[in-house]
């Protein structure tokens, strides 16, 4: 079996299941499933990586990813086969990725029913850009998804938060740390709750990771929302 599922030491399963969207990729190159699992996982999804197009089509009946990164050049079914195969299976949002520049292909993959074609070879920023766009437009999204206050917006699922429109730049932790924030907005949260939220009771570090992190995220938030400091007590987020 060679699928491998992205959860972190320390990090519950309930909380990487409610944050985060699943990605199945199907690529036979070690080096690019590499690089590609290695973005999408610092951008918080959850990764399934399998090798060929038949172990692709057992684990979308298993896992039920959110959308699969397919590549066209694969040892037995190829690509295509395996877009057309998923067609037949449901709605599953299909992204490929193909050698080749060629017209045709993406043509083809397109009518086959992919969502979008991404030629190599790609930028993997590139790649999760176009990931986050897709996802943007198929998947569902319930109210609770969205957490806004002032101009800063949210998205949990997509992973992605902005600043009067602007895209911020978070890390993984910073992204929780501000979801926590902002489903708690106007009340004091101390470094414990915050550290069990964000991290994970089984998180070994102390309470300065949690200070560190507030630090930076208040430095991308710049003057869009005010992160107080209670002294002795924690933090609480306000408008500025
Ligand atoms: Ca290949």
């Amino acid at each position: 079996m060679s699928a491998s599922v992205a959860v972190r030491p320390g990090e519950r399963l309930d909380r990487v299941r409610w944050m985060a969207a699943g990605i199945l990729i199907v690529e036979d190159d070690r080096n690019i499933g590499n690089l590609v699992r290695r973005y999408l996982e610092r951008d918080g999804y959850r990764v399934i990586w399998v090798r060929s197009g038949e172990d692709g089509l057992v684990e979308l009946e298993r896992q039920r990813p959110d959308l699969v990164v397919l590549d066209v050049g694969l040892p037995g079914i190829d690509g295509f086969e395996v877009c057309r195969r998923i067609r037949t299976l449901g709605e599953t949002p299909v992204i490929m990725l193909t050698a080749r520049d060629e017209e045709v292909d993406r043509v083809l993959g397109l009518e086959l029913g992919a969502d979008d074609y991404v030629p190599k070879p790609f930028s993997p920023r590139e790649l999760v850009a176009r990931v986050k766009a897709v996802l943007r437009r198929t998947q569902p999204r319930p109210p609770s998804d969205v957490l806004a206050l002032g101009g800063v917006e949210l998205r949990r699922g997509a992973r992605e938060a902005t600043s009067s429109g602007a895209t911020l730049d978070l890390t993984l932790k910073e992204f929780d740390l501000l979801a926590c924030f902002l489903k708690h907005a106007g009340l004091v949260l101390t470094r414990e709750q915050l550290l069990e939220q964000v991290w994970g009771l089984e998180f070994p570090g102390g309470t300065r990771t949690v200070d560190q992190h507030v630090a930076q995220l208040r430095a991308k938030l710049g003057a869009a929302l005010t992160i107080e400091t209670h002294r002795g007590v924690g933090y609480k987020l306000v408008r500025p």
